[in-house]
């Protein structure tokens, strides 16, 4: 480049002549600045130096410069070093060519030190009659290139976003035709890219799940924003059928009109199928397979429902296997779980498809039955229910006979609430149980008055023991030869502070129902060995005392230690103690009351069979339970119609007695005539109101006194028997 002209002032030159000592230069560019002053263009002039010469106001703008200060400006170190060497050398091409220009992008430096990106063209009008100078005419593309790129970052970003994403992605067009998919998302279904691009997703999509699909594309189409989600089901190439989670995204034009889809995926088949396990887990009994507690409660619900809207009737049944924990103690719990399973396989049999069945406990079972009749026919299905349990059941090469009970509660349209319906079952249940087991018992409303009354009095009696509302009552047992008293039954009286006396018949069933049963017999224990070191016996001996063993006593394994305690605690011989059990709670598991009775006769201690004949015992066993002593039930001694037959059986029993040397007692004597007739069978021993009912510890003494001289019984016979009585069968 020639040397500069002097510029003679710094600045873009609106009257440039001033600057330039060419007096005819304001001529010379009276036309060009006519342009410029309102071109949005940036027009620079340059002399042959490269010093601006010209600028217009645009050029001011973008320079950030007065007029004054841009005239005189090099043009070369504006630019940005980089840029000096390449843009001199496009200029230098077309300096000696008039006419000629260059197109370029530079960067410049303005003089307050702003970076600017300038899109130029330069020409040379060096041979222009009034130019004379290289005229750059440009375009500030700072800002433009800026969001250029932003725009190729952002691009980048969402390239790199979509092709590395995890996350399976797909575009689709308006009509949801595949226009780019992401590696994931070929690996979730199997195809290739090639293969998906240009289709559409039915491609992959399971038959069924097509419509999912062209629904949402309407909803997205009719701009529903700024998602839908579903889930659909897909078939990839290789055939396998998977659930995948689906987002799709409506992309929209700067008229808020949708342009395109974006799909956001994810396949949930694993964790579905574990959701679905983990909730079948927590709604069934792994065990049985049945439905458990809160299934069985939401169907009820459900249930109830159906019937208030479309009428109908439905019951549930509940079903308690009778001694199941037997099966559980004798044959292991293998067995056991095995045996609770193939009840289960019962169930189903009798058991329509609408039906719920339900592990609701250890053993228990509850079924919901919809759509019946009423209470009659839950009733039926119940029995059926009974009638499919009665076949035995074999497992491992073991036979048994499973009896179960079923308590039933029915509900109508009518119904108000089912929440208390397995409550009442449970009732209904306890019913079946009392009346001897294995039997259907219908909820009627007025059980559940029997079991408010039931529980409150089962709250008093936990608390009796510690107010001193227990106490033992001594009946006496009389030796029917000689009318001495020889020993005293033990028996349990409950003075409750309000209902006055509750007969042990009532509390002593409700305290087996729970743990308090056990206090009741340590007590009765303790309060009949402290009672034989004063209860007095006619003829001087010391008497004998049984107590009645309540069959979960009976089957306490402390019972024997419990008894040695006792005993030892106030000094008395085990051999004046007799507990009395049930022939039914001594049959119940022989091999454990053989054992159990081997270390009371150990002890010294006696066992009586109470309310003998009542339990159809086996003979067999009889022999085997070596009792001390037999007391023959009131059944026997008071028939309700005596008859030659029934007078048969009771000499019939005494006579067994006398064969097997037990001591015979007969219960229940009320009348002289009763005393005679089981005098007349040559029972020896006996008890009952015809001398006296139960009575306290304190009243003891003067009863016996009275007794001394008690009608009907020759008590002269007593002296004469005494010797013999010593050495007979019974305790002395
Ligand atoms: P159980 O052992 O058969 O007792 C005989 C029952 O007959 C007693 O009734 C007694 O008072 C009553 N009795 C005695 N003589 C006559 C009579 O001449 N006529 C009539 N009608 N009844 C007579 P209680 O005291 O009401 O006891 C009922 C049942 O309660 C007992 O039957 C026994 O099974 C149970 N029990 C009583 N005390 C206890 C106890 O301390 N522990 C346990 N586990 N059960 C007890
Ligand atoms: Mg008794
Ligand atoms: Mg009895």
């Amino acid at each position: 480049m020639d040397a500069p002209e002097e510029p003679t002032g710094r600045g873009l030159g609106i009257n440039v002549a001033q600057r330039l000592s060419d007096p005819d230069v304001a001529d010379r560019f009276t036309a060009l600045e006519a342009v410029g002053h309102h071109s949005s263009d940036l027009i620079v002039v340059l002399n042959h130096g490269g010093f601006v010469v010209y600028g217009n106001p645009v050029a001011q703008t973008i320079f950030g410069v007065t007029p004054e200060e841009g005239v005189g400006l090099n043009a070369l170190e504006l630019l940005h070093p980089e840029e000096r060497e390449r843009v001199a050398g496009r200029i230098l091409s077309i300096y000696d060519t008039p006419g000629a220009s260059v197109r370029d992008a530079v960067r410049v430096y303005t003089p307050s030190g702003e970076l600017k990106d300038l899109e130029v063209v330069v020409t040379n009008f060096f041979d222009h009659p009034s130019i004379h100078g290289l005229v750059v005419n440009g375009q500030d593309v700072t800002q433009r290139n800026r969001d250029q790129r932003e725009l190729t970052s952002l691009a980048e970003r969402f390239r790199v976003a979509f092709a590395e994403n995890m996350a399976p992605m797909t575009f689709t067009d308006l009509e949801d035709r595949i226009i780019d998919v992401n590696d994931a998302m070929c690996e979730m279904v199997g195809y290739s890219r090639e293969e998906l691009v240009g289709h559409d997703s039915t491609v992959f999509t399971y038959a069924e799940d097509v419509g999912i699909t062209e629904e949402t594309h309407l909803r997205a189409l009719a701009g529903e924003t700024p998602r839908i989600r579903y889930v659909k089901r897909y078939r990839r190439k290789d055939g396998r059928v998977i659930t995948v989670e689906v987002s799709r995204a409506t992309a929209l034009d700067p008229e808020g009109r949708p342009q395109y889809f974006i799909f956001s995926e994810r396949d949930v088949t694993d964790e579905r199928k574990m959701t679905a396990e983990l909730s079948k887990r927590a709604l069934h009994d792994p065990l049985t397979g049945l439905a458990n507690r809160s299934l069985f409660e939401d169907r009820l619900a459900q249930a109830h429902a159906r019937a208030r809207r479309h009428g109908g009737c439905g019951a549930v049944l509940l079903i308690d296997l009778d001694d199941f924990k037997g099966v559980n103690d004798t044959y292991g719990h293998v067995i056991g779980d095995e045996l609770l399973a193939a009840i289960a396989d019962r169930l189903r049999r009798v058991a329509r498809s609408t039906d719920t069945l339900c592990r609701f406990g250890g053993d228990e079972f509850l079924v919901l039955v919809e759509e019946i009749t009423g209470a009659e026919e839950a009733a039926a299905i119940a029995e059926r229910i009974l009638e499919e349990m009665a076949a035995p059941f074999s497992l491992r090469g073991t036979t048994f006979v499973q009896r179960a009970s079923v308590g039933v509660a029915a509900f109508d349209p009518t119904a108000e609430d089912v929440a208390t319906l397995v409550q009442s079952a449970d009732i209904a249940l306890y019913e079946a149980k009392r009346q001897g087991r294995g039997r259907v018992v219908v909820f009627t409303p007025s059980m559940h008055q029997e079991a408010v009354s039931r529980f409150t009095l089962a709250q008093d009696l936990s608390r009796a023991l510690e107010r001193g509302e227990l106490w033992m009552a001594y009946q006496p047992i009389i030796d029917l030869a000689t009318g001495a008293v020889v020993g005293y039954e033990s028996l349990m009286r409950w003075r409750h502070p309000e209902r006055g006396a509750v007969p042990p018949d009532v509390f002593i069933p409700l305290a087996e129902q729970s743990n308090l049963i056990y206090d009741l017999g340590a007590f009765a224990l303790g309060a009949a060995a402290e009672a034989m070191t004063r209860l007095p016996r006619s003829d001087g001996y010391p008497p004998y005392v049984t107590v009645n063993l309540s069959a979960r006593q009976f089957h306490d394994r402390n019972l024997p230690e419990l008894v040695r305690q006792a005993l030892a605690a106030h000094d008395v011989a085990p051999h004046r103690l007799l507990l009395e059990i049930t022939e039914g709670v001594a049959l119940e598991d022989i091999a454990e009351s053989l054992t159990l009775i081997e270390e009371l006769v150990a002890l010294g201690v006696g066992v009586a069979l109470d309310d003998f004949g009542t339990g159809f015992s086996s003979l067999s066993y009889l022999v085997q339970l070596r009792p001390r002593a037999i007391k023959v039930d009131q059944s026997f001694v008071r028939p309700a119609a005596p008859s030659p037959q029934s007078d048969a059986i009771l000499e019939l029993i005494i006579l067994l007695g006398r064969k097997l040397g037990v001591m015979m007692i007969a219960e229940g004597i009320e009348t002289p005539e009763q005393y005679h007739r089981v005098r007349g069978v040559n029972c020896r021993y006996g008890q009952g109101y015809l001398w006296s009912a139960a009575v306290g510890l304190d009243e003891v003494e003067d009863l016996v006194a009275r007794l001394d001289e008690f009608p009907p019984i020759d008590h002269s016979r007593r002296r004469r028997g005494r010797v013999s009585e010593r050495h007979g069968a019974g305790p002395d």
